[in-house]
């Protein structure tokens, strides 16, 4: 894409410019591969639920069919529909994100009492697919931050823990703190991430093989609104896992007063 400058000896000032600024261009050209890749992987998530729609609505048209077949086409469709909307919301939320003008309020929150607010709703979720959600020891934990996005940080791990789950499975949330942080992890018992694409899992619109198997409930944009939301409020979020076994999600923010 961009030139690299040649410089016959790398010993001097001359050299070491030429490198710095060779390094630039590298990183440069990363990020505009990245751009690209990602308009490629966005037109393609939008692209396959218009196909199934066009298929189906075609197909359902060509012939006089009864009442059922057409409600049939149309619940499928919606089902698209709501996915494709799903994807937008995401990516709109992501562009604005990316742009700065996305506000973060800055108020205590009590990660123990929104755990157990969630809680509720996991159980919920869990049930619709034969998930046991049940809650760990909660030590008490105040960070600052925006309860709003937080309870969406948090609902999207645990939905992801419960989504990615066999029938049967258990998943559990604890809450602990650690050195000035607090440690919220999400563990579950489903199919697990292989050790190669654990890097990737925050990229935009990344899906594994066996996750895409597993289920189609799923956008690849989840985890990386979630690393978002983590690092505006000054923390991380650190992956376990073993394949066939489980994973381990753990939300690490800094606690209220704690210079960490
Ligand atoms: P998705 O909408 O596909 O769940 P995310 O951005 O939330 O997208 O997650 C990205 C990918 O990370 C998933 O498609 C899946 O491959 C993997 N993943 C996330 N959470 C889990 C989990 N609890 N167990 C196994 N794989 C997971």
């Amino acid at each position: 894409l961009a030139q690299r400058l040649t410089v016959e000896s790398t010993g001097d000032e001359i050299g070491r410019l030429a490198a710095t600024f060779n390094d630039m261009i590298a990183r440069l050209d990363a990020s505009f591969r990245q751009v690209r890749q990602f308009s490629s992987d966005a037109s393609h998530e939008l692209r396959t639920p218009l196909t199934v729609m066009k298929g189906e609505t075609e197909l359902v048209l060509r012939r006089d069919r009864d009442c059922e077949d057409y409600k049939s086409v149309l619940e499928s469709n919606l089902e698209e529909i709501d996915r494709m909307t799903r994807i937008v919301d995401e990516l709109l939320f992501l562009s604005r994100a990316d742009m700065g003008e996305v506000k973060m309020a800055s108020a205590p929150v009590r990660l123990e009492e929104l755990i157990e607010d969630i809680h509720g709703q996991a159980s919920l979720l869990g049930q619709e697919q034969d998930v046991k959600v049940s809650l760990g020891s909660l030590d008490p934990a105040t960070v600052l931050g925006d309860e709003l996005r937080l309870r969406e940080l948090l609902l999207n791990i645990v939905d992801n823990a419960v989504k990615y789950s066999k029938p049967g499975g258990l998943v559990e949330i604890a809450l602990r703190t650690d050195q000035g942080m607090a440690r919220l992890s999400v563990r579950d018992q489903g199919i697990g991430i292989r050790q190669e694409a654990l890097g990737r899992i925050f990229d935009r619109f990344y899906r594994t093989e066996e996750a895409r198997t597993h289920t189609n409930k799923g956008t690849g944009l989840g985890l990386a609104i979630c690393a978002w939301i983590a690092e505006m409020h000054r923390g991380r979020i650190e992956v376990e896992s073993a394949p066939g076994a489980g994973s381990t999600f753990t939300i690490v923010l800094p606690l209220a007063g704690s210079k960490a």
